[in-house]
């Protein structure tokens, strides 16, 4: 998994195409992703007292993770990701600009 929580990503599949968000988790089962505020779905809440209203709620659903693309911080565009060994750890850098991310 390239894409980790906390991510800046850019959706390129389905009714929010071209949105950018946060990723908020990160499902490494099932390759799904969850982005703040993208692929929307309403939920409508019960009343859960008497007297008080139900209402609809917007969350956000999972989306395929190669549905997603990740947003460079350094460079604002959408890119691949290519690992760097750096000493001893792993780091992940723009393929674009080679920022590290
Ligand atoms: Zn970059």
């Amino acid at each position: 998994m390239h894409i980790r929580k906390g991510d800046n990503v850019k959706m390129l599949a389905g009714k929010d195409r071209g949105k950018t968000g946060k990723v908020l988790h990160v499902d490494t089962k099932t390759l799904r992703v969850t982005v703040e505020g993208c692929n929307m779905a309403k939920r409508h809440m019960r009343p859960k007292k008497q007297g008080e209203k139900g209402e609809i709620v917007l969350i956000p659903r999972s989306t395929n993770i190669s549905n997603v693309a990740i947003v460079c911080g350094n460079c604002k565009k959408t890119a691949r990701i290519q690992y760097r060994v750096d000493g001893k750890s792993k780091v992940r850098v723009c393929a674009k600009c080679d920022a590290a991310l």
